[in-house]
């Protein structure tokens, strides 16, 4: 395997060594092959909101298993976790099942295309939208004027049309629209990011992202694969109270099993096949198994107080990490929005990605080694958010805390 590993953010290519193998997870914690324990914020990139290897979901899908593992026709668990994915997501009147997070992308990107009858895409510098062609366009100078690719084997015809601006920056968006009128499809962006380390939404930022879209003919899409179902039940959406045309899901919604999803106004989604001429397939789409991961960890998560839960913990993680870090000299800033936080090695604030680049990277190495050593997992860059769930213990995070002064009062 290239790198020994799956996906490249598995490997401990920034933060030095090598990954460490897991062998279960339970809960909050995460066992590896030496037998070594470790409190997990990295609940899986997301989806163990209710922690890992939950015992009704685990019996749910034993139950499922039982009738088979795919049928390749439509099964009724679908139309269950379509029902309350429509119910709780503002935007989405008809939702298209998925495998991944880049399959979503690719999709709702086609969609929007067919829609507007239009092929420019904005993005924003250091959000991730997956790995498709069009969406590996990374910001900076002429790559993100020039809408050159990120990595070799992208062709430039696919990544001509994704202009870039930086997250935060309305001037330069409004500057975007002016220079390709009539011409933007659409624009895509994290409505918190956790792809560049955690960074919020100013204030006024969403806000005027949707009036501009609005004003110049302009889908608005949100990428909530990450925040769909952590920020609030009805997503990030929900939470800023801003509604955008298109969604993307993944994660929390599959419960642990690969699954995306992409949805919103009832006559864009009638674009979609066999419904409408844009073509979309796959052969394990709206997977038994994965339907049913996702609808035993959406049914948790609608119990009251359960996004109070995750806010009160991860504000205490945050926090004390914080606290940890200025008792013990450290420039450090970082926040949380109810189940997903960060931290950057940097005074701050961050408000975008040239911001996050300017924490302390090899201070983050140290940093990340160090907890290792002390049994807590974070996710091994300090370009990725921090998940927290419904089994963290407030044990774990003094625990956490605890290690997190001691790691920092030593680097
Ligand atoms: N969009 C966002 C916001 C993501 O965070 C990710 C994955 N981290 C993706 C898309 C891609 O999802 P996947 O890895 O399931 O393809």
């Amino acid at each position: 395997m290239p790198g020994g590993v799956n996906s490249p953010v598995r490997a401990f290519k920034s933060v030095g060594g090598q990954p460490i193998f897991m062998d279960s997870v339970k809960g909050s914690h995460m066992w590896d092959i030496d037998g070594n324990e470790y409190i997990d914020y990295v609940g899986s990139w997301g989806p163990a909101i209710i922690g890992h290897a939950d015992d009704e979901v685990l019996e749910a899908l034993a139950e499922t298993m039982k009738k088979g593992t795919s049928f390749g026709s439509p099964c009724l668990l679908e139309s269950v976790l379509a029902e309350m994915v429509i119910s709780a997501v503002p935007s989405i009147e008809m939702v298209r099942f998925v495998n991944s997070g880049t399959e979503a992308c690719m999709g709702v990107l086609r969609l929007a295309r067919t829609f507007t009858g239009r092929e420019k895409l904005i993005k924003f510098e250091g959000c991730y939208h997956g790995h498709a062609d069009p969406f590996l366009v990374k910001a900076g100078s002429g790559v993100a004027t020039l809408g050159l690719p990120d990595s070799p084997g992208v062709p430039k015809a696919t990544t001509s049309g994704t202009l870039t601006a930086p997250y935060n920056d309305i001037a330069a968006v409004e500057s975007l629209f002016n220079s390709n009128e009539g011409e933007i499809a659409a624009i895509i962006l994290e409505p918190a990011v956790g792809n560049s380390g955690f960074i919020t939404p100013k204030p006024d930022f969403l806000e005027a992202i949707r009036r501009l879209t609005k004003e110049n003919g302009a889908l608005l899409i949100f990428d909530e694969v990450m925040t769909g179902f952590r920020l609030s039940y009805g997503g990030a959406q929900e939470y800023f109270g801003i509604t955008p045309d298109l969604t993307t899901l993944g994660k929390v919604i599959g419960g642990g099993l690969p699954v995306g999803a992409y949805g919103g106004r009832r006559e864009i989604m009638e674009m979609v096949a066999p419904a409408g001429p844009m073509y979309q397939a796959g052969t394990l789409s709206g997977n038994p198994l994965a339907m049913t991961a996702g609808i035993q960890t959406l049914k948790r998560l609608k119990a009251p107080g359960t996004y109070e839960y995750l806010d009160r913990i991860t504000r205490e993680l945050v926090q004390g990490i914080l606290n940890a870090g200025k008792k013990t000299g450290h420039a450090i800033c970082g926040g949380h929005i109810r189940g997903m936080f960060g931290f950057f090695f940097t005074e701050g604030p961050v408000h975008n990605f040239d911001d996050a680049k300017k924490s302390d990277a090899a201070k983050f190495v140290r940093f990340y080694q160090g907890m290792l050593r002390e049994g807590v997992y974070f996710a091994p860059s300090q370009f990725e958010a921090g998940f927290t769930s419904l089994a963290h213990s407030p044990e774990d995070i003094q625990k956490t805390v605890a290690a997190a002064e001691n790691v920092l009062s030593k680097i």
